[in-house]
């Protein structure tokens, strides 16, 4: 294929301001889909993207366009919209020419569009700047273009004015793609270069490999090799992607594709990896590849201790499709046989759950969440601690240091008091504030990661009145002075609840999770005493009385099926229940850590 005539790009936009829209309104343009193929965000197509409006996984479809009498092959890529996912988003960059840039001209500018506009800039992406959702009667146009020419220097008349709703400005954007937008670089001839931007589970045919040829000529058939796991492969099938796959005899140089060979497993295929020949390969993997790392851990325990083989079948079957889960086997006194798991964010760690429930059928319960702390030894190596009971005595470490981020928060110039004030508590250091126009501002913070995977941007919503968004990057590790908080009842550590958290809210912290226990706790025939503990000294308590009477008392002399169906009662209730000691422990209270405000 005529190099000249491919055009490779992506979509920068926040949430919600319309990518999944545009894109469609592109298919249809093109004729890419029909009229009756056509449903609405084509795009989004597994089920719980749907419901949230987050394209969680990217894709990539290939779209015919006549300009000027001569047809172009357009490759739209497109690319996750959410933090958790950032490495798989420079990589779908990495793969493309150019981008077009969405923003919604009755919102403006916000975190996550300049985020993912940097990550293009860096990747020296022509970028096309296109308002959205002009038709609506809050747009305003004029002030939001002000905002996209400080942003990337462009000329007021490169902005196209668009509704994805309405259907405006759909031409605009296509011949902007063909008449902007460079075409790729690169030789057919030379050894095989293709990057692996995504990777798509399919039961039935094994996993379908994304990529973009760089270099060289990939066939079906040929003996192929990543270079970064080193694995080798034939590729069976090979082709492009349209509504459905359209399978081709060869992929070169520029072009972007599909690839099927048998892969049953997702962890093979790493995202940022370099496909060759094993014959003829290139000198060089493409640059950029990482591993991905978990970020945030937490313990997934069936509710029904019964269900733990059913639970690790399930976690296998949901690792298949989905590399970036890790998970090991873990015992807790309290939850007994259950599972560590390591996530790339918390909506990744939601997603998960959900999956769990929805399509294996598994109660699940969660325990707190945390990131990934190192401690530094008396030997001068590094521990690391993935969940509370990792955490080595205090005699045997020098200090402890946690990951930090670099936060960018966009918000309107009233909250920048609250948005600070907030920022502070969740132990941030301000770096910069700059108004990007009088009214919108961006804030930038140095954070805790730790302190921003818990219920951070619910709050930051709260404050603003839903004007911020937050966008952060993983910068380095700091000490920190954290400790292990347990929690006890009637002497016993119940080690689901434990948690690291720093030293300076561990006092807040025990006092409201004892708090938050009391009201969940159910009353016993005895009196329990919840306490909060660092080490062997105690910071918080609460009591629970003592039950008064015998629930059965009331029922003496009463009739039998009465209390029979008081005692069944009782026993359904117990299934939710956990035995810690001598305590019985609903399971809510496992969730209790969760909901601390
Ligand atoms: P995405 O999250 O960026 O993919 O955004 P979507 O395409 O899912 O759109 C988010 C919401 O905005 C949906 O409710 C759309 O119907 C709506 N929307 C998208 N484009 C337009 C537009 O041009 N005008 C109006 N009024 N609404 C739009
Ligand atoms: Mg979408």
């Amino acid at each position: 294929m005529d190099m000249q005539k491919i055009r490779n790009f992506c979509i920068i936009a926040h949430i919600d301001h319309g990518k999944s829209t545009l894109a469609d309104r592109l298919l249809q343009f093109t004729n890419t889909v029909t009229e009756r193929e056509m449903q609405d965000q084509l795009l989004d197509n597994m089920d719980l993207e749907r419901e949230r409006g987050i394209t969680i996984k990217s894709h990539a479809i290939q779209m015919k366009y006549t300009y000027q009498e001569e047809e172009y092959t357009l490759n739209l890529i497109d690319t996750p919209g959410h933090v958790d996912f950032s490495y798989e988003v420079s990589r779908s960059i990495a793969a493309c020419e150019g981008a077009l840039l969405i923003v919604d001209a009755s919102q403006g500018v916000e975190a996550q569009t300049i985020s993912n506009l940097y990550l293009a800039m860096e990747h020296d992406l022509e970028i096309i700047p296109v308002l959205n959702k002009i038709d609506l009667p809050g747009a305003e146009p004029e002030v939001v273009a002000d905002e996209v020419i400080d942003l990337i220097g462009c000329d007021r008349e490169d902005i196209i004015l668009a509704s994805g709703k309405e259907g405006t400005g759909i031409e605009d954007i296509l011949n902007a793609v063909v008449e902007k937008i460079p075409a790729p670089k690169g030789n057919a001839d030379e050894p095989l270069q293709a990057m692996i931007f995504d990777s798509v589970y399919n039961p039935f045919r094994g996993v379908e490999v994304l990529f973009r040829v760089f270099n060289g000529t990939i066939n079906k058939g040929d003996k192929i090799k990543f270079v970064n796991t080193g694995r080798e492969y034939d590729a069976d099938e090979i082709g492009v992607l349209g509504i459905v796959q359209h399978p081709q005899n060869t992929i070169s140089a520029g072009n972007v594709g599909y690839l099927i060979s048998g892969i049953k497993v997702a962890k093979e295929v790493k995202v940022g990896d370099t496909i060759t020949h094993i014959k003829r390969p290139c000198a060089n993997a493409i640059k950029g590849f990482e591993n991905v790392k978990p970020m945030v851990f937490a313990g997934i325990y069936p509710v029904d201790t019964t269900e733990f083989e059913e639970l690790r079948a399930s976690m296998e079957k949901l690792q298949l499709n989905d590399a970036s889960l890790v998970w090991e086997p873990e015992t807790s006194a309290a939850l007994g046989f259950g599972f560590r798991c390591g996530f790339l964010g918390m909506l990744h760690m939601e997603i998960i759950q959900e999956r769990l429930e929805r399509e294996f059928g598994m109660t699940v319960i969660t325990t707190v969440p945390s990131v990934q702390f190192k401690a530094l030894m008396n030997d001068d190596t590094f521990k690391l601690i993935n969940a509370p009971s990792d955490m080595p005595d205090p005699n045997l470490f020098k200090h402890i240091e946690e990951p930090y981020v670099h936060a960018s928060i966009i918000t309107k110039s009233d909250y920048v008091g609250p948005v600070i004030q907030l920022c502070m508590e969740k132990r941030g250091q301000i770096k910069n504030q700059v108004y990007l126009t009088a009214d919108r501002v961006e804030l930038i913070f140095d954070m805790p990661l730790a302190e921003i995977v818990f219920d951070f941007f619910d709050k930051l919503k709260t404050i603003s009145r839903g004007y911020a968004s937050l966008d952060y990057d993983l910068r380095d590790n700091k000490a920190s002075k954290m400790v292990r908080l347990d929690v006890m009842l009637n002497g016993e550590v119940v080690d689901a609840l434990s948690a690291v958290v720093h030293r300076d809210k561990a006092y807040e912290w025990g006092k409201r999770l004892c708090e938050k226990l009391k009201e969940l706790v159910p009353r016993q025939m005895f009196e329990i005493a919840i306490q909060a503990a660092i080490g062997t000294k105690i910071i918080a308590r609460e009591t629970v009385k003592a039950m008064r009477k015998n629930v059965l008392a009331k029922c003496y002399g009463g009739d039998i099926s009465r209390k029979r169906k008081l005692l069944d009662k009782q026993k359904k209730g117990k299934k939710r229940m956990r035995q810690v000691g001598n305590v019985e422990v609903p399971q809510e209270a496992f969730m209790a850590v969760l909901k601390l405000d």
